[in-house]
C-alpha cells in the first residue's frame, strides 16, 4: 500500500495522476478463511482491520450485501461524544473517543475527525437535573462536560436563540468540547483500505443468507448469495439487520429496528460552529465542511425495514430547528434519507460472545454507534480473536436482558444520538 502524503500528490501531480492504486482489492471468496465478518459497515470494518493489525489474523473476510458503507455509516448525521450516564458506556464511548483523535496518522486517511464540541440544551428544569447529573457523572470518569448558563451557550453557537420569550427558552447547556463530527465515508473507506492491505478479503455485493451449524452447534461457515464459504468463527455487524442473520443461526435477539431519517440543506457559509443538541425540542444540528446544515432527530414510532421513514417526522424536525434557530427559517432543503437502527430495550449495545460457538455479535447501536466505531472495532476484534471479551465490552452481553443487569441509557439519555 503506497503511503498517502504531500510527496505523494505531488508526485501524482507531475504525471497527471496515473499511479494512484486501487484504494482496496475486490478479491473472489476463497473457500474457507479463519473469521468472517457480516457486514461492511464502519464497525464490521474496523473488526477486520484490528484482527489483522492488533491480533495477527489477516486471512479474514468481510462479507456486504451492498456496497461498503452503505448501511448506517453512510448514512448517519456522525456526531461523536462520550459523555453518557453509566460507567460502563462511558467505559466503551471514552475508548472511542481516544481512538478517533489519531485515526487519520493511524489509517493514513484523513477521517476528517472535528473535535468542535457538542453542546446539549436545557428547556426546563428536568433537562437541567438530567443533564447536571451527565456532567458530574462523567466527571467522576474523567470525561470532559460543562455547564454553560444560556449566555456561555450563545457565545459557543451564535446563531443559537436564547430569547426568554422563546416557546421552549434555553435555561443552560452541557458542553462536551471533545466532542463533534468525522467524515463518515472516509472511516469506512480509510479502514477497508487499511484491512485491504493487510491481507483482508472485502468482498462485497455477497449477501449471507445462512448461517451453517455442525452437529455439535458449532459454527461452520456461511451461506451467501456466491456460494458457501467456510469459518470456524463468524462475527454478525449487520446493524439494523442483525437480528435477521442472528435468527439464521437459531438465536432469538432483543432488537427492534426502526427507520431513522436525516437531512441536509443547500449549503451556505460557515454558520453552526459546534453540534447543537436538544432533547425536549428534539432535534439536532451542525454544518459539514461542504456547508449543508446537517439536521436529524428520532426515529419512526413502527419498526420496519424499508429506509424510508414518514413525513411527518421531518416536519417535526424542522419545527423543532426553527424554533432553536429562526434564522434558519427560509433555508431549503436538499435531500433526506433513511437508515435501519437495531434498537435493544435499554439502548445499550450488545458486543458479545453468543450461545452458538463460534458466533460472535456487534449490533444494537440503534441511533448512536457511529461515534463508538473505533473502540467497537478494537474490543470486538479482541473478543473474537481471544474467544473472551475485552474488559470494556465485557458488560455489553445478550444475557443482561434475562438477568436485568441492564445498562439503561434509554432512561438516562439525555439524547440519543
Ligand atoms: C439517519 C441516521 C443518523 C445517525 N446519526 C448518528 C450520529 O449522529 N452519531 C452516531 O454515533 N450514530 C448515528 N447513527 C447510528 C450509526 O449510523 C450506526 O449505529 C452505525 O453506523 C452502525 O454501524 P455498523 O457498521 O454497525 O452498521 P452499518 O453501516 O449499517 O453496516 C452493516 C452492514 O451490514 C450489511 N448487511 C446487512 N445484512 C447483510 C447480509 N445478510 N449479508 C451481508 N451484509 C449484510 C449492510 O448492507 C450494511 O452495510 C445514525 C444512524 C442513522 C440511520
Amino acid at each position: 500500500m503506497k503511503k498517502y502524503s504531500v510527496f505523494a500528490i505531488a508526485r501524482e501531480a507531475m504525471r497527471g495522476h496515473k499511479g494512484w492504486e486501487e484504494q482496496w482489492s475486490s478479491p473472489e471468496p476463497k473457500k474457507e478463511y479463519d473469521v468472517i465478518i457480516v457486514g461492511a459497515g464502519g464497525h464490521g470494518l474496523a473488526t477486520a482491520y484490528y484482527l489483522a493489525t492488533v491480533h495477527g489474523i489477516t486471512n479474514v473476510a468481510v462479507l456486504e450485501k451492498g456496497w461498503l458503507g452503505g448501511g448506517n455509516t453512510g448514512r448517519n448525521t456522525t456526531i461523536i461524544r462520550s459523555n453518557y450516564l453509566y460507567d460502563e458506556s462511558a467505559g466503551i464511548y471514552d475508548h472511542a473517543l481516544k481512538l478517533w483523535d489519531g485515526l487519520s496518522q493511524e489509517l493514513n486517511y484523513n477521517v476528517m475527525y472535528s473535535a468542535r464540541g457538542v453542546m446539549m440544551l436545557a428547556h426546563n428544569v428536568h433537562d437541567i437535573q438530567v443533564l447536571k447529573r451527565h456532567v458530574h457523572a462523567n466527571r467522576l470518569n474523567g470525561i470532559d462536560n460543562e455547564w454553560l448558563t444560556p449566555e456561555q451557550a450563545k457565545e459557543f453557537c451564535p446563531p443559537l436563540n436564547i430569547s426568554k420569550q422563546a416557546r421552549y427558552p434555553v435555561v443552560g447547556a452541557a458542553l462536551q468540547r471533545r466532542g463533534g463530527t468525522a467524515r463518515h465515508d472516509a472511516v469506512a473507506w480509510g479502514y477497508a483500505r487499511g484491512a485491504s492491505a493487510r491481507g483482508v478479503h472485502i468482498i462485497q455485493n455477497c449477501e449471507v443468507t445462512g448461517v451453517k451449524r455442525a452437529a455439535n452447534g458449532a459454527v461452520t461457515g456461511v451461506e451467501t448469495t456466491r456460494g458457501f464459504i467456510g469459518a470456524k468463527k463468524v462475527g454478525v455487524v449487520a446493524a439494523g439487520h442483525s437480528s435477521v442473520i442472528m435468527n439464521m443461526a437459531g438465536v432469538r435477539m432483543p432488537l427492534e429496528s426502526y427507520p431513522l431519517q436525516a437531512l441536509v440543506s443547500e449549503p451556505v457559509k460557515p454558520v453552526v460552529p459546534c453540534v447543537v443538541m436538544s432533547n425536549t425540542v428534539h432535534a439536532y444540528i451542525s454544518q459539514s465542511d461542504k456547508g449543508e446544515l446537517v439536521i436529524g432527530a428520532g426515529t419512526d414510532q413502527y419498526v420496519s425495514y424499508s429506509q424510508t421513514g414518514g413525513l411527518h417526522i421531518l416536519q417535526h424536525t424542522l419545527d423543532a430547528i426553527c424554533e432553536m434557530f429562526p434564522i434558519f427559517t427560509r433555508m431549503k432543503m436538499l435531500r433526506s434519507w433513511g437508515g435501519i437502527v437495531d434498537v435493544t430495550p435499554d439502548r445499550s449495545p450488545i458486543l458479545a460472545k453468543t450461545p452458538v460457538p463460534g458466533l460472535y455479535v456487534n449490533c444494537g447501536w440503534g441511533t448512536g454507534g457511529f461515534k463508538a466505531t473505533p473502540g467497537s472495532g478494537h474490543v470486538f476484534a479482541h473478543t473474537i480473536a481471544r474467544d473472551d471479551p475485552h474488559p470494556i465490552n465485557a458488560p455489553f452481553t445478550i444475557e443482561r436482558f434475562r438477568t436485568g443487569r441492564l445498562i439503561d441509557e434509554a432512561a438516562a439519555a439525555a439524547v440519543a444520538h
